[in-house]
């Protein structure tokens, strides 16, 4: 019988999930080797450093702030030879509607104080007709059908559907309803789970006390920035023996009796490579994972999962001469007059993020493969947020003193009509290829999976690969088959 030794795991993608399923196995003993096409590891996680005038600013791409289940490891890793510590945030999540900033997760008391009387009468009115006169579930709805069977059309409209909008680009009519039901985890509930509870406290005429709120979420934010996890990830990898090939293309996996046989690479200064191995974890995106494939995959997977599409996030990075900018660790913006949907200021995670005096502010605009190309387009959506921000008195024009922009392509999967159909049509395809796990945010086509996510995913999937068992056994028990395809 081979030892945990004697078997070598390849893992493609060097963000969170790759990077703690290759520590967990280096550490086991295992031979691991990551490979990354960037130049640095962290995926979604990372922290950029911009220099203005001498000063130093960082910038993740888009906040990330970590939640208390997984606290502990980061703060051990962040301890382990790196100098860098997890701080406590504390601050509030809100959104604006109207000219009303209220408390997100919403919360009845709040908006029932905040918003007028005739939109609040509205929004229970319609709650209550919606609930007298609600279908019975049929096929596949729409994330429109289904919350407005559930909750009316006055909250809909007035909180969701644009929001919906910005982020797929499509019009709710044409979301999943998965978008509104999957589990989200700054509540650890799903946005659904989270408004029912909101509206049968207010029908009961209860307090909300038991919400989970940002009031009373606990988050960590490393003081240099969300970046430094992966990086202490990455160390601790290589301290255990485990390899990480950083800027290198993947052009092909190489298939054979239904096994993954060995991947050809393209590294830096455009040599071919070919490695082999004994098992393959993936965690990019999950038609690229299909692209890879030299032969063996059927057309109609083929053709399905090009299907798949995500939305982009260009994050617009301002650097401003005020020493404090928001009085919230992140302000959401569904109003379509706003050409983003989120800002948030760095200094509100770490005052390290940014030198006394000055600050900086991020605005998130989600936009389409075309549009984060169109640098016209980009300039006019740019000019018109500072003005917004100016006019909201958030800024001032004459403070900005530099903006620069990060495209983060693939940030969002978009749920599509039916495109549940399509991932099970992958994911029976892949139950064939008995070496290959796909898994991660990317991986899975998850549109909401954070990184408390990412760490369970990978601590299943390393599981998995110790134990000894093939993927196959453990989805006929149907034990893990929700972390991993
Ligand atoms: C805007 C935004 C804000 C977020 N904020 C939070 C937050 O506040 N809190 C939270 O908990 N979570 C947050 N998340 C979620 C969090 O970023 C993810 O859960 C996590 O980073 C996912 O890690 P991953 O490894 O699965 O994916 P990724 O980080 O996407 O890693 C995939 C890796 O694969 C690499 N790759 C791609 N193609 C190839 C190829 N062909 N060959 C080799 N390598 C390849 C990529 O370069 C990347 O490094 C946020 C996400 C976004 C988009």
């Amino acid at each position: 019988m081979m030892g945990k030794g004697d078997r070598k795991v390849i893992i493609i993608g060097a963000g969170l999930t790759g990077l703690r399923i290759g520590q967990i196995l280096a550490s086991a003993g295992m031979q691991i080797e990551l490979i990354e096409t960037q130049p640095t590891v962290g995926g979604m996680l990372q922290t950029v450093e911009r220099s203005y005038m001498g000063d130093c600013y960082m910038f993740d791409l888009g906040p990330h702030l970590f939640f208390e289940e997984y606290a502990s490891v980061y703060e051990s890793l962040l301890g382990n030879g790196s100098d860098d510590q997890l701080t406590v945030v504390k601050g509030h999540f809100v959104i604006k509607v109207g000219d009303e900033t209220l408390l997100y997760p919403l919360k009845m008391m709040n908006m029932l104080a905040r918003l007028p009387l005739s939109l609040t009468q509205r929004i229970i009115w319609d709650l209550a007709r919606s609930r007298l006169t609600r279908k019975k579930d049929g096929g596949m709805s729409s994330v429109r059908e289904w919350m407005t069977q559930r909750f009316g059309d006055t909250l809909f409209d007035n909180f969701f559907a644009p929001y919906i909008e910005k982020c797929t680009g499509l019009s709710p009519e044409r979301v999943s309803h998965k978008w509104a039901t999957e589990r989200t985890t700054v509540t650890g509930e799903s946005l659904a789970q989270t408004l029912m509870k909101i509206m049968t406290e207010a029908f009961k005429g209860r307090k909300s006390h038991n919400l989970a709120s940002s009031e009373q979420m606990a988050a960590y934010y490393p003081n240099h920035g969300a970046g430094r996890i992966p990086l202490a990830m990455a160390a601790d990898i290589e301290r255990h023996g485990g390899k990480i090939s950083l800027n290198t293309r993947l052009s092909n996996l190489c298939l054979e009796n239904s096994m993954v046989k060995s991947l050809i690479l393209t590294e830096s200064g455009n040599r071919r490579k070919i490695i082999h191995g004994d098992i393959f974890v993936s965690t990019i995106s999950l038609p690229s994972l299909i692209r890879l494939f030299s032969a063996g995959v059927p057309a109609p997977i083929s053709a399905a999962s090009k299907r798949l599409a995500f939305r982009q996030l260009l994050l617009v990075n301002i650097i401003v001469d005020q020493a404090n900018i928001l009085d919230h660790l992140e302000l959401f913006y569904p109003d379509k007059r706003f050409p983003f949907k989120r800002i948030y200021e760095p200094k509100r995670m770490s005052p390290k993020m940014a030198p006394e005096m000055r600050s900086s502010l991020v605005l998130e605009i989600c936009c389409s493969d075309r549009e984060a190309e169109d640098f016209q387009l980009q300039k006019r959506l740019i000019d018109r947020s500072i003005a917004m921000l100016e006019n909201e008195g958030i800024l001032k024009r004459e403070d900005v003193l530099d903006c620069f922009t990060i495209s983060l392509p693939n940030a969002y999967p978009i749920y599509g009509l039916g495109f549940e159909q399509v991932i099970a049509a992958i994911e029976q395809f892949l139950a064939t290829v008995a070496n290959l796990i796909t898994c991660g945010r990317q991986g899975l086509f998850e549109y909401h999976a954070m990184t408390n996510e990412s760490m369970e995913i990978a601590e299943n999937v390393a599981d998995l690969i110790l134990s000894g068992k093939s993927k196959a056994d453990v989805n006929a028990q149907g034990k893990w088959s929700k972390y991993f395809y």
